[in-house]
């Protein structure tokens, strides 16, 4: 099966099968493994298997203390790296091969995130946005299932707030999502026939606030950046630009082209489950055209959210669209999904490593990328 702690194996196999594949792959990642060992105290052994044993449906441990020892005294960790993006991720076998969240404990997180989300439902601002919520200059742009306002702790000169009428942020259907998009997409365009110089559109959506937002209620923000479009987005733009200059090719569809060939990726729409995430379950999709006029793109976006919640048990992500210039054609639109982890664990999933070294990653992307395949 294949897997991301495989992945050098994989990349030989394209070296025989498909030298054009795999010649693309080393133009632009390099992979590499290595293993680190270490020496388990006998006072330690229970705690370890408690820690780190298996469990079977009712939660009890299936493996003896000296099984589980063996399985982690070793460990693999895969580490790759995009050598035009300079960016990088490792996996670590321990952390890849640990099962996945039992259907007892996904129904039981699930009904714990409906009462969490029920309980923020009284005085709360978002369900009554025309009353508790700013409004820009121009007035609101109404959508069918949503609203927006002013941020009233702007993030920059214009930053406003898509807030969507169902206070549960997990509760959206195709349409609703669709309504979001494009009513974010009318914002833009208002923005920018009232003052041209604001050209740069960002779409992003906290989903609650261990993805950083600051209220429960479902919420997405608009933003739009003058000359110069915020700064991942700007890096991204740079690396397109050498990357066409040096190579005469499209980084984007590279990028995509690469992931396709080492299975990670959806046929009818360019999105795939990235080797380089910052973090779990990290989705990408491409969109040459304007998702919000695009209805494969919405569907694409909207079934790896509600696999992501429904199937995976995800309750708290980041989304953001990385948008063109108005009007630009090269460039085009950018997608990222990514899981922020449960809203019940105190721990931070990012930490100094994901801020200033590799993002230590736990999900195997080819994982996340099969049960996506079978949930569409
Ligand atoms: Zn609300």
């Amino acid at each position: 099966m294949n897997s991301i702690l495989n992945l050098e194996d994989k990349i030989d196999e394209l070296k025989e099968k498909d030298k054009d594949s795999y010649n693309l792959f080393k133009s632009v990642f390099e992979v590499s493994s290595a293993t680190g060992t270490m020496e388990i105290p006998h006072t330690f052994k229970d705690k370890v298997r408690t820690y780190f044993g298996n469990r079977n449906a009712e939660g009890n441990i299936t493996e003896t203390a000296d099984e589980v020892i063996g399985r982690i005294r070793t460990q693999k960790v895969v580490k790759t790296y995009n050598r035009w993006a300079g960016i990088g991720s490792l996996f670590n076998s321990l952390r890849a091969s640990r099962p996945g969240i039992r259907p007892d404990e996904l129904q039981n997180e699930k009904k714990k995130v409906e009462e969490y989300i029920e309980k923020s439902r009284e005085g709360c601002d978002f369900c009554d946005p025309e009353k508790y919520t700013p409004e820009d200059i121009f007035g609101r742009i109404k959508g069918k299932h949503c609203i927006t306002g002013a941020n009233i702790a702007k993030y920059d000169a214009w930053s406003s707030m898509i807030f969507f009428n169902k206070h549960n942020p997990l509760d959206f259907n195709l349409e609703e999502l669709s309504d979001y998009i494009d009513t974010g997409f009318k914002w833009f365009k208002k923005v920018n026939s009232h003052d041209k110089r604001f050209k740069f559109p960002f779409f992003l959506w906290n989903c609650l606030p261990k993805a950083g937002a600051s209220q429960v209620h479902g919420h997405a923000q608009i933003l739009m950046a003058d000359n110069i479009p915020y700064a991942k987005t700007a890096i991204l733009r740079k690396i397109f630009r050498n990357y066409m200059q040096l190579k005469g090719r499209n980084y984007f569809k590279d990028i995509y082209t690469i992931h396709k060939d080492l299975g990670l990726a959806l046929e009818d729409v360019k999105g795939f489950a990235s080797i380089t995430p910052l973090k779990e379950k990290e989705f990408i999709i491409i969109s040459k055209e304007n998702p919000s006029k695009e209805e494969d793109i919405k569907k694409a976006v909207y079934e790896v959210l509600r696999c992501y919640i429904d199937k995976l048990g995800v309750n708290s992500f980041n989304m953001a669209i990385s948008c063109p210039e108005s009007r630009e054609t090269m460039f085009p639109y950018i997608i990222y999904i990514v899981d922020r982890g449960s809203i019940f664990k105190p721990t931070a999933d990012i930490g100094t490593m994901e801020l200033y070294g590799s993002s230590v990653i736990s999900d195997d992307p080819y994982n996340f990328i099969n049960i996506l395949k079978d949930f569409m």
